[in-house]
């Protein structure tokens, strides 16, 4: 449920509709701009009589919303979100490159990745330390000492650094330590770390499940952000479909479906939705053609060797020039690298 507000209404009377909505046991979330004034309703809105809020002379009517995700809806925050790092920002005219190993391996193999992503033009270095992989017999990561060989590399390139938490045993050293926290697919709906995670005010990349729907990643973001936490970006990576020539299918019209129903920035995982090295340039061209705010892209300086997802990573020269591909491509979508 949504109140809107009329342009003269005083900080008095809007004050008082508030404590009103409060008693009524709803949470109200204020949002305003240059030309629109409203009160969203978060809670079980269905206790609440509507006539009993249009009674004040300020209000101009009511909007019975349909969608069950909230903090995340469009509808109530008209502009889009611009998610700040450090001196970054995702959401923003400049697209976010996000690149780097899919797996922390070694110092050498981690500085080298990201001095030659850093010297292309990435602005963030990805790399997982824990690795939530299929098999259990598969590299799992090097854990906490992949977290440290990450800030190594921060501190060697100044690229801030987003990698995967898969519980909450160590949430305290990632909001402590990393720069983006990833929350991969297999745990979009792991809705304890979510709301963990929506106490913290770290930038938090959610990255949609196999076989989640739009709606289930929005809802999925508004764990996140009921707790507290609006810094959160989305990330199309794929979904499994009956197609199996593709690691799984990248739906590219979840893009644009999810900037109509969203506010918060929306990245594309090439690498992760092919499988396929030669396919990440021509997706990674498509998904700034339809309106992605960014990119996660899997590079290794030695993928025939790498001990996760080598299949799917494109050496260091091939993302130097996809770079400048995607450079000419962002100034046609009015966007900048
Ligand atoms: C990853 O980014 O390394 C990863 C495991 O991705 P996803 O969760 O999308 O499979
Ligand atoms: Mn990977």
């Amino acid at each position: 449920m949504i109140v809107v507000l009329k342009n003269n209404a005083t900080d008095v009377d809007v004050n008082e509709i508030k404590d009103k909505i409060t008693k009524l046991g709803c949470d109200v979330h204020e949002s305003r701009g240059s030309d629109y004034h409203f009160l969203v309703l978060v809670g079980d809105t269905n206790s609440i009589d509507a006539s009993s809020l249009t009674i004040y002379e300020c209000v101009e009517k009511i909007i019975f919303d349909k969608e069950p995700y909230k903090k995340s809806n469009r509808l109530y925050h008209p502009d889009d979100t611009i998610v700040k790092i450090g001196d970054k920002k995702i959401g923003d005219k400049k697209l976010a490159i996000i690149a780097g190993p899919c797996s922390v391996e070694s110092k050498e193999q981690l500085l080298s990745v990201a001095e030659s992503v850093k010297m292309s033009g990435a602005g963030f270095l990805r790399g997982g330390a824990f690795k939530p992989r299929t098999s259990p017999y598969s590299f799992q990561g090097l854990e906490l000492e992949g977290l440290d060989l990450l800030k190594i590399a921060r501190e060697k390139t100044g690229l801030p650094i987003v990698t995967e938490i898969t519980s909450t045993n160590y949430i305290d050293r990632f909001v402590e330590e990393v720069d983006v926290i990833q929350v991969g697919a297999r745990n979009m709906q792991n809705y304890d770390l979510l709301k963990q995670l929506g106490k913290t005010n770290k930038p938090i990349l959610l990255k949609r499940g196999f076989s989640a729907t739009i709606e289930e990643l929005l809802m999925s973001a508004e764990y996140i952000m009921a707790g507290g936490n609006e810094n959160v970006i989305l990330c199309e990576r794929g979904i499994r479909t009956f197609e199996n020539y593709t690691r799984n299918t990248l739906d590219l019209s979840a893009i644009p479906v999810i900037k109509k129903l969203s506010h918060l920035p929306v990245i594309v995982d090439p690498s992760h939705s092919t499988g396929l090295w030669w396919l990440v340039e021509p997706l990674a061209k498509a998904a700034i053609a339809v309106g992605a705010d960014g990119l996660i892209i899997e590079v290794h300086n030695d993928p025939e060797n790498a001990l996760c997802d080598g299949g799917q990573s494109i050496k260091p020269k091939r993302f130097d020039e996809l770079m400048k591909t995607l450079s000419k491509l962002a100034e046609i979508e009015n966007r900048t690298i």
